[in-house]
């Protein structure tokens, strides 16, 4: 059976999946897109995920020629076509087919795609032992020239950390803004527990923010747990009690070393662990 992909209003075989070449997507990476996780056939959080990528779609001027409800219909009718019922989704929105050049006026048929498929981001041992990762020399963009909220097309500044992180041998690398401070890392947004305190960056840090780690941020509220948005150095994540990092893909992930300095007592800490326990008991309960 081949893989059914969704393109603009109906499901067609993989091999019939295709963009023009001309497509705005492909020439410029100017698109938005979304990843969302189902979990026993319920898609986590579907709501929060299609606002954000029509966030996105707004903050570029790009009208997603669809409704959400069609949009919410079309995931779940792909995972369904697929028969994935713990599945992954990437929901891709391009500008659509233009001329050689960036005028965005100069496109038509924005095209929406709807991929379903398994996901492994990170192999188990990590989750168990946790994650090693260093900084990346590559700069988060600034807001002021591309916001790190639009979760658009065009992902080239955190595959160059990416690339940076893998040839340091690691899976994941951490991302600073322009001030120094840290941001997130390539793909998940990060936490570090301070004094017992859980902390992350603030949007305006320069992340996308993250589902997964406002979900996270509310079982740490109704776990007891102290959490807040914080400014936060890398003296702040070398010398913190425990690092982890969420995103959809990666859930919630331990961290233990970041630049060759332990975290913590090199183990993954029981607040993170606490927490691990009960989004796996949200998403899957
Ligand atoms: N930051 C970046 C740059 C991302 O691409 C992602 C999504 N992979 C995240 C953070 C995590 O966001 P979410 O929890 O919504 O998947």
């Amino acid at each position: 059976m081949p893989r059914l992909i969704f393109m603009n209003d109906r499901l067609v075989p993989e091999h019939e999946a295709r963009v023009s070449v001309f497509d705005h997507g492909l020439l410029y990476g100017d698109g938005v897109f979304e990843g969302l996780r189902s979990y026993s056939g319920r898609v986590f959080r579907l709501d929060a995920h299609l606002d954000r990528l029509w966030d996105s779609a707004k903050a570029i001027c790009l009208t997603i020629p669809l409704s959400k409800e069609t949009m919410a219909k079309a995931v779940n009718d792909t995972l369904a076509a697929n028969n994935l019922v713990d599945g992954y989704v990437r929901l891709i929105v391009t500008r659509g087919a233009g001329s050689l050049g960036l005028d965005p006026n100069r496109t038509r048929d924005p095209q929406v795609i709807v991929i379903a498929d398994t996901i492994a981001l990170y192999p188990q041992e990590h989750y168990e032992k946790g994650l090693r990762i260093v900084t990346a020399a590559t700069q988060r963009v600034q807001s002021a020239a591309l916001s790190p909220r639009i979760k658009s097309l065009n992902y080239l500044n955190n595959i160059m950390a990416k690339l940076e992180g893998l040839q340091a041998g690691c899976v994941e690398a951490l991302m600073l803004n322009h001030k120094g401070e840290v941001a997130e890392c390539t793909g998940d947004n990060i936490f570090v527990v301070r004094a017992g305190r859980l902390l992350t960056p603030p949007p305006d840090a320069g992340i996308l923010e993250g589902i997964t780690r406002n979900a996270v941020m509310e079982l740490a509220h109704s776990a007891g747990i102290d959490c807040r948005e914080a400014t936060l150095t890398r003296h702040d994540l070398y010398t913190a009690e425990e690092c982890f990092l969420t995103g959809t893909a990666a859930e919630v992930i331990p961290v233990v070393d970041i630049d060759g300095r332990t975290i913590g007592t090199g183990v993954p800490g029981p607040i993170t662990s606490r927490l691990t326990r009960d989004f796996h008991a949200l998403v899957r309960g």
